[in-house]
């Protein structure tokens, strides 16, 4: 037996693995992985892959990064942990007081958690209970955009519009409204993607002119929702939704744990709409895909409101890794290196090359529709996919040496910031293979 399949076998008898139907991997690969280095990961038996979605969108900087491993081993032998509800400490003061730069000073204050979907609950309940410390009790019910993804606990499947994710759980779940996305490729003839935006944010306002009195907030993944499938948009939808946040009282969320730290092509993506929500979730790449960590940050007005002599005004959320110095550790040496490399300038570069190489990968193909990027982020839609697509493409593409996870027909890639031109067209090349093979196995 070989070092993969001794370790596969013994995987899925005691592991219960995240998003999968276990019984699908009775056909299915699973891959133990030994070690990584660069954009590759390396399995038990030696074999290659490119990770093409920087291990579920969090890897900014390759594997085995020698500078965030460095910085993560210098803390390792100072503090690993200590509370955060009376202790403080250098890690998460340096990281706070430089997310608050990066925002231009608007959103000065962070609280801590470890994974996104805390971050969403953490926003929506800040959001509520800044209404119910204003006398406005009534105002907690939250609006999010059709097609949204904010998260899997209970709390932030509320905001989330994934029928797959969510049917199972309705039973315990208080849904929040949902309004049409402004996702660019539903433009009809003639129309552009600002022409798109016009019209969701329309409908915003129609729901907000009934509906303000009862929001506490409006929740939106800026310029991408990458988890419905990478549905792209102009970021004319949020400068007007924004403004109708602002007309109505309500306030904006914005969710960027998957398109913020550099992805849409901006540090935040709220930048490219010359925007500043109330709220900005970050996770997923903020320690470089090293450590869970997920940071809320917030304005002056809203900390205000909870400033008080009375406790139960207070903020009282926590959680038990509430600002881990590891983690933070690891976000400041993600932060080092976005400016000593000036990432989001050398990203530029590496954005063009990459769409250059799928146009000329499969631009042409006649199953590809809507070839799309944002920054870091390229997509496309395969038309008539058969049902099973995505794991046929993904087993397609792992022969190739390649990781790529399909959404559905949506194919996409998510690179981590280190791909230089080989790598690019190595990606490119080989995903147009496993799309020929995909479609014809
Ligand atoms: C991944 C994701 C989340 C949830 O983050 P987890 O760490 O997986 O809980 C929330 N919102 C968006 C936009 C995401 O992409």
């Amino acid at each position: 037996m070989s070092a993969n399949a001794a370790l596969l076998a013994r995987s899925l008898a005691a592991v219960w693995h995240p998003c999968t139907q276990m019984k699908h991997h009775e056909q299915l690969p699973l891959i133990p992985i030994a070690r990584g280095e660069g954009p590759w990961l390396y399995d038990m038996d030696g074999r290659r892959y490119l990770d093409g979605i920087s291990s579920w969108w969090v890897n900014l900087f390759g594997h085995a990064n020698p500078r965030i491993g460095h910085a993560i081993k210098d803390q390792l032998d100072r503090l690993e942990h200590v509370l955060l509800a009376g202790f403080t400490h250098e890690p998460v003061v340096e990281l706070s007081e430089r997310l608050a730069a990066l925002t231009g000073h608007r959103l000065g204050h962070a609280f801590y958690a470890s994974d996104g979907a805390s971050a969403t609950e953490i926003a929506l309940k800040m959001s509520a209970h800044f209404w119910r410390n204003q006398g406005q009790p009534h105002k907690n019910r939250f609006v999010c955009l059709a097609g949204s993804y904010h998260g899997e606990t209970v709390g932030a499947l509320a905001v989330t519009d994934v029928a797959l994710f969510r049917d199972a759980y309705a039973p315990l779940i208080r849904p929040a409204s949902c309004v049409p996305n402004p996702d660019a490729r539903q433009a009809m003839p003639g129309e552009t993607a600002v022409d798109v935006a016009r019209r969701a944010a329309a409908a915003l306002e129609t729901f907000l002119a009934e509906h303000a009195g009862e929001t506490a907030a409006l929740i939106v993944e800026p310029l991408v929702q990458c988890a419905s499938g990478m549905a792209m948009y102009d970021p004319e939808y949020l400068r007007l939704a924004r403004a109708l946040s602002d007309r109505h009282q309500v306030h904006l969320i914005a969710d960027e744990i998957a398109v913020g730290c550099g992805r849409s092509g901006s540090f935040f993506a709220c930048e490219q709409a010359g925007i500043t929500p109330d709220f900005l979730c970050l996770s997923k790449g903020i320690s470089g895909g090293y450590l869970p960590l997920s940071i809320v940050l917030t304005r002056d007005a809203v900390y205000n409101v909870f400033y008080d002599n009375d406790t139960a005004r207070g903020f009282l959320h926590s959680h038990s890794y509430t600002g881990n110095p590891l983690a933070c550790r690891a976000a400041l040496a993600t932060l080092d290196i976005f400016a000593e490399d000036e990432v989001i300038a050398a990203n530029r570069h590496r954005a063009t090359r990459l769409g250059e190489a799928f146009r000329a990968a499969v631009g042409d193909h006649p199953r590809v529709r809507h070839l799309r990027q944002q920054g870091m982020i390229l997509a496309f839609d395969v038309a008539d996919a058969p049902p099973d697509f995505a794991r046929r493409y993904f087993a397609e593409a792992l022969q190739r040496e390649l990781l790529l996870r399909p959404i559905g027909p949506t194919v996409y890639t998510l690179p981590p910031y280190i791909l230089d031109d080989v790598h690019i067209d190595f990606l490119a090349r080989r995903s147009a293979e496993a799309l020929e093979a995909a479609l014809a196995g």
